[in-house]
Order: structure tokens, then sequence, then C-alpha cells
């Protein structure tokens, strides 16, 4: 082909912006003979499936004129589909081409197995592993990553492990693949040991992989090896991106250091994303720190960064833990004439700070107010309150609306039960236990981390599975005995009839939390700070108890629960038992 030919190419395919222009070209490559030119017909396919002007119809009609089209075209438009909000349409793709294994690369795979990332399809992914070994394209580290990041995605880590552990050459994006793949999928110890392994054989982690450790450290509230990361981030400059700041101030609020966190937001070298503030905001909110928030969400507009809806809710959720009721319900009507309209969340959390107050006639106008329809959430909040309030009938009404939206959740059912209690209509409760049995009603299993010298141990209710746990134990009939000449009694009636959030019977002096503090206790020195992690709300016994431990063990306890922060010193709680 002339230079000439190719120059006018070029600038053919520069200018080709939208379907019409591909149109064009396509007409211009038939005249002049060279649509069978391989290079120009694929570049035409690619811009017919993934540039901005991509119409996915068209390519597949482009490629049904070419009589044999090589593994370039074939690549073209399976990319595009792979790409496209039908992902799934890559895997049929994939499937007619791999009739012709002579067509197939290592691209190929990589195209198809990324559309089984984005369709979430396990099955296929392993079907294209298989063929990945037939082919032989398994030493191909970015086929591999691939592969690793689909079994990752579609929630299969242990096949993503076992790629990872069999790659024969690893490059960064493979250990990032890993240690994300991780990181999201509930296995942050492994994340975190993952990180510490990559730097051990010598790999300089990148921003994307302090990401993905960042988010193990925050998952498990362990602020040392935090410190580890964010430290390692502060040597190789990777603070001068914005998301790793933003991540860094997120673990630092989520293990409780919320000055640290503030620290960091303070002294960013790079500029504060709506992102940072919103975090900011959200690190005091989490923290009990309400006018912190509110002062920030002021500041944040002077800084000419406008509000979203995330600052707004982290603004009111902050009203919300710290019982600013005035404060959030003029923050909420300040908000319904702003340009960010309330949503559901909005009016859920303007609920529940109502009915916390005991404004329970207020949150039920504002439920009624809405111009959406309450989801469950707003009815469960007016159903806690209700019960705290003893509202017998509005708790009834709450659960009515519940059941009617199929709710089957048992802390509902707890929570109904809970109101008859407390006015002992015992034939009540025994119907709510009924409906709760007939209705298979199931209990969140309850846990919670510590962190002791950089290791993570995790609690389940009444578990014995940790090696300690005959000290564990040992140390709860201690605490049992102490609590109890303190004046601290358990209020049997609750144990008989508020189940709470969990099982609490017999399993009520081991929930989770309790047993972590009980290691905490006998494996650090005095005076060490004691961190727990609870995936549920603390439970009121729970938050009674380690009052008194903070107390007779002179200890600062700090609990993060599925809610907020508890900071327990001197026998009292920074919620100031208001959560
Ligand atoms: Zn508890
Ligand atoms: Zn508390």
């Amino acid at each position: 082909m002339t230079s000439q030919f190719q120059f006018q190419l070029d600038s053919l395919f520069q200018r080709c912006h939208s379907l019409i222009h591909i149109k064009q070209l396509q007409a211009h490559l038939i005249t002049t003979g060279k649509f069978h030119f391989h290079p120009s017909r694929t570049k035409l396919l690619e811009l017919c499936a993934i540039s901005p002007a991509a119409d996915l119809s068209f390519a597949a009609q482009i490629f049904r004129r070419i009589q044999n089209p090589s593994t370039n075209d074939w690549n073209a438009v399976l990319r595009g589909l792979a790409m496209s909000p039908q992902p799934t349409q890559a895997i049929s793709w994939y499937r007619s081409v791999s009739r012709s294994p002579q067509k197939v690369d290592a691209l190929t795979c990589s195209f198809a197995l990324k559309g089984c990332a984005r369709a979430l399809t396990f099955s296929e992914a392993t079907q294209i592993h298989s063929q990945v070994l037939r082919f032989g394209f398994d030493a191909d580290t970015l086929l591999v990553t691939t592969l690793l990041d689909v079994y990752a995605k579609t929630g299969d880590l242990d096949a993503a492990q076992k790629v990872f552990d069999e790659m024969p050459k690893r490059d960064i994006a493979s250990w990032n693949a890993m240690i994300s793949g991780l990181a999201q999928g509930s296995r942050p110890n492994e994340a975190i040991a993952l990180f510490k392994r990559m730097k051990e054989e010598g790999w300089r982690p990148n921003d994307v992989t302090v990401l993905g450790a960042l988010s193990a450290c925050s998952q498990l509230g362990a602020l040392k090896q935090g410190e580890i990361v964010h430290g390692y981030i502060v040597d190789e400059k990777l603070d001068m991106n914005v998301i790793v700041c933003n991540a860094v101030i997120d673990m630092y609020s989520k293990c409780g250091f919320v000055d640290k966190a503030y620290s960091v937001f303070q002294n960013m070298s790079c500029t504060k994303s709506l992102i940072t503030w919103n975090t900011m905001i959200m690190a005091f909110a989490m923290n009990g720190d309400g006018y912190k928030a509110l002062d920030l969400l002021d500041q944040m507009a002077l800084d000419g960064v406008h509000p979203d809806a995330v600052s707004y809710l982290a603004a009111l959720c902050a009203c919300n833990h710290a019982g600013l009721v005035e404060e959030g319900v003029r923050l909420f009507d300040l908000m319904k004439g702003s340009v960010v309209k309330p949503n559901m969340k909005h009016y859920g959390s303007v609920v529940d700070l109502l009915g916390r107050a005991g404004r329970i006639k207020e949150a039920y106008d504002t439920i009624n107010s809405m111009p959406m329809l309450p989801d469950v959430v707003l009815w469960q909040s007016l159903l806690g309150a209700s019960k705290t309030y003893g509202n017998v009938e509005m708790a009834e009404m709450a659960s009515r609306k519940l059941v009617e939206m199929g709710s089957n959740s048992c802390g509902d059912f707890v929570l109904l039960s809970n109101v008859y209690a407390a006015r002992q209509r015992w034939h009540d409760v025994k119907r709510v236990r009924e409906a709760m049995i007939t209705k298979d009603v199931r209990k969140v299993p309850g846990f919670s981390y510590t962190e002791i010298d950089c290791k993570i141990h995790k609690f389940i209710n009444g578990d014995q599975s940790h090696p300690n746990w005959k000290e564990i134990y040992a140390k709860m009939d201690e605490i049992k005995f102490r609590i109890k000449a303190y004046g601290y009694t358990a209020k049997t009636d609750l144990v008989l009839h508020d189940i709470g959030e969990e099982d609490k019977d017999n399993a009520l002096n081991y929930h989770s939390e309790k047993l972590a503090v009980a290691y905490g206790l006998i494996s650090t020195v005095n005076g060490t700070p004691i961190q727990v992690i609870k995936n549920l709300r603390i439970c009121g016994d729970c938050h009674t108890v380690i009052k008194i431990i903070s107390n007779i063990y002179n200890r600062e306890i700090i609990v993060r629960d599925r809610a907020r922060f508890h900071r327990f010193k001197g026998g009292v709680c920074s919620c100031r038992d208001y959560w």
C-alpha cells in the first residue's frame, strides 16, 4: 500500500467520531478494494466495537461480510461485547470463535474472561480456564492475572489463590488482583499477610496495592498494620494520590483514631475531593463528634466544594449519634430547600433521630410526608423507637407494615415481642415467637475481632475455638465475679424475653465482644487500650458489662459496632448510652 493511501486512511480514522463517519469509512474501504486488507478492516471493527462512536450491531454486520475473519477481527468485536452492557454476549461470541482453536490467542481468552467478570459467571470462567491450559497460554502473566481477578470477583477466592500460587511468573498486577480480591472478599487477614509477603519478596507495592491493604486494615480495625501501610505510603510518596489519602483517612477513622484521620485530612499535599470531605464528616459522625461534623459541612461549602447527598447523610448521621435532635431537624429542613433533595436514607436518618428522642408522632408524620414509598428500614426505626418508649399502638402499626412488606428480619419480631413483654402481654409474646418459628426467622451470627501484637483474633458467640479459650473463659468467670461485687445483676427478664439481635439465653455471658475484651485483658499489659470490632450492634448487656470492666480494670475499651464507636473509660461510654 502506498504511503499516500496510508496517510489518507489514517486521517480518515482520526476524524471518525460517529456512526456516519464509520459507514463512510467502510464504503471508502470497499470502493478502494482495501476492505480485505486486514489492518484497516480490523481498525474499522475496533472503531465500531470499542470507540466512543461504538455500535455493536453494526460491528457484527461488518464482521459478517468478512470471508475469513482473522483473530484480530474476532477479538475486536469480543472486546466490545465484553465492555458492553450485555457482557454475556461476549461469552457466546467466545464460544463461536473457540470452535476454531487456531483463531484463539491469549487476548481472546482475556476479553472473554473480562466478560465473565462483568457478568459474574463463574462456570464459564472455569471452562475458559481449562482452555487456557489446553491452548498453552498459562505462561501469559496478563491473561492469568485476568483469570485470577475473575475468580476473585465471582467470589471463588480459593480458586483465585490457587491460580496465584501456581503462576510461573507474577507481576505487580497479579499481586494487586490477589490482595484486593482478598480484601473485598472479606478475607482481610489474608490480604494483609499477602501485602507483607509481597514486600518481603522485594516488590514495591503501588497505589492499587495500598488501597487493597488499607481496606483490609479498615475492616479489621487493625491500627498497627494500618500505620505500617501509611508509613509506606508516605515513604513512597503515594499520598500524592487523593484516592489513597481518602483511604488512609477512612482507615484511621474505622480503627477509632479520628484525631489521626483529621491530621491526615489537614496535612494533605494534594487537593481534597468531595469524597475526602465526606469521609472526614463520616469519621466525626461515627466517633460521635456531632458538632465537628457539622462544622466541616459548613467549611466544605466555604472551600468551594458543594455538599452532595452523601455529605448530608453523613452530617445527619453525626446528629443522630450525638443526639443533636434540633440540629438534625434543622439540617434536614435546610436540605429540603437545597438542590440536593432528601432520598430514602435521609428520611431514614431523620425518622430515626426523632424516634430515638421519643418524638414518635413527628417521626410518623415525617414518614407520611415522604414523596416516595417508605422502605423497611424506616418502619424498623419507628418500631424500635416505639419499643423504647413503650408505644404499643405505634409498634403494632409499624410491625403490620413490616409484615405487609414481607420483612422476615429477626430483629423486627424480637422488637415487637419486647414491646409486648414490657406490657406483660405474654400471650402476644408467645404469638410472635410462634410466628418466628413458622416463618423460619434466622438470627445473624455475631462475631468480634481484636488486634493483639499485630495479630487479629476472631471470636464468635460462645466460641471455644481460640487456642487460649480456657484462659479466656476463666477470665470471664473472674469478670462475672468482680462485676457482681460491683453491683451488676444480669437482667433475667431481659434474658428470657429480650433476645435482641442475637441469642442471649446461655450465651449471654459469652457474647463475642465480651470474649474479645476478656482476651484483651489477659494478653496485654495493664493500661493498654483494648480495641474490638463487632459485626452487629453491641447489645445492652455487653454495653453495661464493658462499662463496668473499663472501671474496675482501669482500661480504655473501644468497641466499633455496626453503627458507631463506643469508648468505654472509667465506667462510662462516649455514646452516653445513646446508640
Ligand atoms: Zn452482647
Ligand atoms: Zn456506648
